[in-house]
């Protein structure tokens, strides 16, 4: 039998959670917003969308409503 490095173990643990996280995104988080702003750009008021973090998610915002705008 052949055992796998951790690292690799590691990695697949990493694309299972994202697979999850995306399709939570664009099943539930991404409708929801569109609904809630009326496919509203929440900087020019034009029609949009895409949804977007007000704040990066690598600069520590997150998926909750209020940090999520139309643009
Ligand atoms: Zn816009």
């Amino acid at each position: 039998m052949q055992s796998i490095g951790s690292l690799e173990i590691e990695g697949l643990a990493l694309m299972a959670k994202s697979a999850v996280g995306s399709r939570l995104w664009n099943s539930k988080i991404r409708p929801r917003i569109l609904r809630r702003d009326q496919n509203t750009c929440y900087y020019c008021g034009q029609f949009a969308d895409t949804v977007d973090h007000i704040i990066p998610r690598r600069l520590g915002g997150n998926d909750a409503d209020d940090s999520l705008v139309v643009s």
